[in-house]
């Protein structure tokens, strides 16, 4: 296991700086390795970690745990919650770990020296005991493991729109395949056939320009 240290650092550099966040992220990771008793971060793809939100708190997970989107060992269903989810694949054991309650105040109390609640929080949440710190218990996925992970090489094409569907994502709809999104519906909308996409429609509603200050 790498130090603390070490995992911010890694975290911090991909992040461009370092915030409450993230050092929530590498501390949900080190529990993991604790409790599921496994070698993070990993080298293999062994773990297997579900994320409650996007942001800053998955590049700290990510640091601390080697599991990435990429490689599929990471993967966001997202609540809006800074929680996560990890799943050894051999054993199965898995555990939902969520930030304690009450670690925002107790926070200020383990950094004496911080000028903010934000630092009080990013240097607190390095030091506090882990039972301070979160609330964890132990959890089975309501899709198994290998649903989840599929297998390679699968692949068919949707009946409706044509387009290829990776690992058994495809929906059974009478005779038909389907991907989730002739099925059940997309998060897009397609300008109907011949018209100009409606240019509005995507507008965020809040302006993104410019840097948007990471929150505790
Ligand atoms: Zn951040
Ligand atoms: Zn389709």
């Amino acid at each position: 296991m790498k130090s603390i240290a070490e995992l911010l650092a890694i975290s911090a550099a991909l992040h461009h700086h370092l915030c409450p966040r993230q050092v929530l992220g590498v501390q949900m990771g080190r529990l993991a390795a604790e409790v599921l008793a496994l070698e993070l971060p990993q080298s293999d793809k062994r773990l297997l970690t579900i994320v409650e939100t996007d942001g800053c708190f998955c590049d700290g997970v990510s640091a601390a745990t080697n599991c990435w989107v990429g490689r599929r060992t990471l993967r966001v269903e997202d609540y809006g919650k800074v929680a996560a989810t990890f799943v050894d694949t051999h054993s199965l054991a898995a555990i939902r770990v969520a930030p304690h309650p009450q670690a925002r105040s107790l926070a200020a109390r383990y950094a004496p020296e911080a000028r903010n609640n934000w630092e009080a929080m990013l240097l607190g949440y390095q030091r506090m005991p882990f039972d301070e710190l979160f609330t964890w218990e132990r959890v089975t996925l309501t899709t198994p493991v290998e649903a989840i992970l599929s297998k390679p090489g699968h692949r068919v094409n949707c009946d409706r729109c044509g387009e290829e569907i990776l690992n058994e994502r495809e929906v059974l709809a009478g005779e038909s395949t389907l991907c989730q999104a002739c099925a059940h519906g997309a998060y897009y909308l397609r300008a109907p056939s011949g018209a100009e996409p409606d240019a509005q429609a995507g507008r965020p509603h809040v302006a993104t320009a410019g840097r948007i200050p990471c929150e505790e």
